[in-house]
Formats: C-alpha cells, structure tokens, sequence
C-alpha cells in the first residue's frame, strides 16, 4: 500500500494507471475509520476487481466545517487508519494536508479557514444551488459548498471512475450526484447502505464523542426512522402531524434535542405534503453536543 501526501504526485500516478487502463474506485474520507468506511473500500473494490485501484482520501476538510463547529476536535487517528486500509487491500492512501489542499498559491495561516473565511491562496469554489438548501444545508450554510469544492478537487485529483459514498450522508450523495452530472465528472457514483451498530445506531466517527448514557439515548434516531416507517405502512400521513409526533416521541430521551426532521423525495429532495411508503425521511438530532444525522426510505 502507498501512500501519497502530495496532490502532483496522486496525480500521476492516476494518470499512469489511466495510461495503462486500470480502473480506479475511490472512497474519499475523513478518517477515524470504522466499519462503515470499510464496507466502502470493499464496494469499490468489488466494482474495480482485483486487477483494479481502490484509493481512499483521509483529510479532514476545514471548509465543510463552519468556524463554531468541531473542526480542531474532529477525531483523527492516521496510524490507525492506515492499519485498516493496508487491512482492507487498499491500494494508496492519499493524505493530504491544507497547504497542499489550499494553500498552494499562498502561505498557509496559522488557523486552518473555513466556512466564510477567506483562504488566502485558493479563491474557486464549487457551489451547488438547489439540493444544498434544505436540512443539512439549512443548518450549516457553508458545509455543501466546502463539501463539493472539496471532492471536485479530490476527483480531479485521483481521477476515479467510480467514486462510493455513503447512503449516511444522504443529501451529500444526492448532491454530489447532481455536481458530477451537471459539471459532466467522467465517473460514476455509487451510493453503498448505511452500517449500524447492533442496536441500529448508524457508525459515525462521531459516536466517539458520546458518553455511556449519550451512546445509550442516541438509538432515539433510528427509533424515529422506525417508528415513521411503520406511522405509513398502511396509508399516508401529513408530514406536519409526523413531525409532531416524532418531536414528541424524541423528548422520550432526555439527552436528545431534535434538530430537524425532514420528509422528502429521494431524487430531487423537494419536502412532501403527505409522507407514504417510499418517501425519504432524515434527522439530524442533538445527542448532548453531539449532532448525529441518519435517514431511511420509509
Ligand atoms: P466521513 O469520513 O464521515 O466524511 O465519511 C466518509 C464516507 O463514509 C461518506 O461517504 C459517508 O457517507 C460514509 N459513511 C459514514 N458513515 C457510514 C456508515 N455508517 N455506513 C456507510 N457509510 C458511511
């Protein structure tokens, strides 16, 4: 397994593959690996087979995170991420820092920048105008824009033809979708099922951050997934009236602070009315400080 810090160099070494007709999948991350990330790896490397490249990016992107968010905090572990990579047959691991991300035409700053800051050597963004308004956008503004920058850099960069990310991050994928469809990205996205813990809690990197009695309450968002799906199995309800109730049945646990809950189509994310069998639901729930999102096709 390689592993390459510098852009130039991840760049030709795609293009060298390319020459030779190897098909790339990558998996871009932002560490603390856990299953969830690995069931990626293995997805791209089922795409690509044995005789293809899996390369998975750890960079933990200060634009996605707005200044009050948890950014210096973000957990991180590379040796151990590294570990599982080699684990998993990962083929380059491709880390790199903010100079080589942001900085290249300029001298890099004490404080990494993110959401509005203006970064001194990089002035071109990537902004997707309609799928980033809702949910996760709503709450964070300038998280999609760090998001698509960010991966349109890292596709230009490794060159993949195929690109897997996870159902977890719903709206992330829908957005990315629709970035590599509208700016015409020569690869592919697959969008892999979201990995649970056995209680259903969804693997994050995140969970790290929740105590015993946090970790405990913070199944709530699956419940609500589960107590939704079964609110329509057999005829529609208002969205108004589901979001009520879920919001009610939330305050069940006492740590928990709902966020948002939203009702939606899956393809173009424009809110329903009625919620029946087949809408997409996601949540975006406060565990203690910790802000958990998970979502399911009801
Ligand atoms: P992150 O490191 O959190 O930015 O996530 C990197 C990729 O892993 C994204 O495409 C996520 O959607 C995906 N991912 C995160 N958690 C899970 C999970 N529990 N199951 C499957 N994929 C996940």
């Amino acid at each position: 397994m390689r592993i390459i810090s510098k852009a130039a160099a991840m760049q030709k070494c795609a293009q060298q593959w390319k020459r030779r007709g190897i098909r790339v999948g990558f998996v871009p991350t932002m560490g603390y690996l856990h299953a969830g990330h690995l069931s990626l790896v293995r997805e791209a490397r089922k795409r690509v087979g044995k005789n293809g490249k899996v390369v998975v990016s750890i960079y933990v992107n200060p634009t996605q995170f707005a200044p009050t968010e948890d950014l210096a905090k973000y957990p991180r572990d590379l040796r151990r991420d590294l570990k599982l990579c080699r684990d998993a047959d990962v083929d380059v691991v491709f880390t790199p820092n903010d100079a080589e991300m942001y900085h290249r035409w300029g001298e890099v700053p004490d404080e990494p920048a993110r959401g509005d800051d203006r970064l001194t050597g990089f002035s071109t963004y990537v902004v997707e105008e309609k799928l980033s308004r809702s949910m996760e956008g709503a709450a964070r503004p300038t998280h999609f824009r760090g998001v698509t920058t960010v991966v349109a850099k890292l596709f230009n960069i490794v060159l993949p033809d195929i690109a897997v990310f996870g159902q977890k991050d719903f709206q992330q994928a829908a957005i990315i979708k629709r970035m590599v469809a509208d700016l015409d990205f020569p690869l592919r996205i697959i969008v892999a099922p979201t990995l649970r813990e056995p209680d259903g809690l969804a693997m994050s990197s995140r969970n790290k951050f929740l105590d015993a009695e946090q970790r405990a309450q913070a199944v709530i968002l699956f419940h609500s997934l589960r107590a939704a799906s079964l609110a329509v199995k057999k005829k529609p309800v208002s969205a108004a009236r589901l979001k009520a109730d879920l919001k009610e049945f939330i305050t069940a646990a006492p740590l928990a602070r709902l966020d948002y809950v939203e009702f939606f189509d899956p393809e173009t994310l424009v809110p329903v009315a009625q919620v029946k069998r087949g809408t997409q639901m996601a949540l975006a729930v406060f565990v203690g400080k910790t802000r958990l999102i998970d979502n399911a096709r009801l």
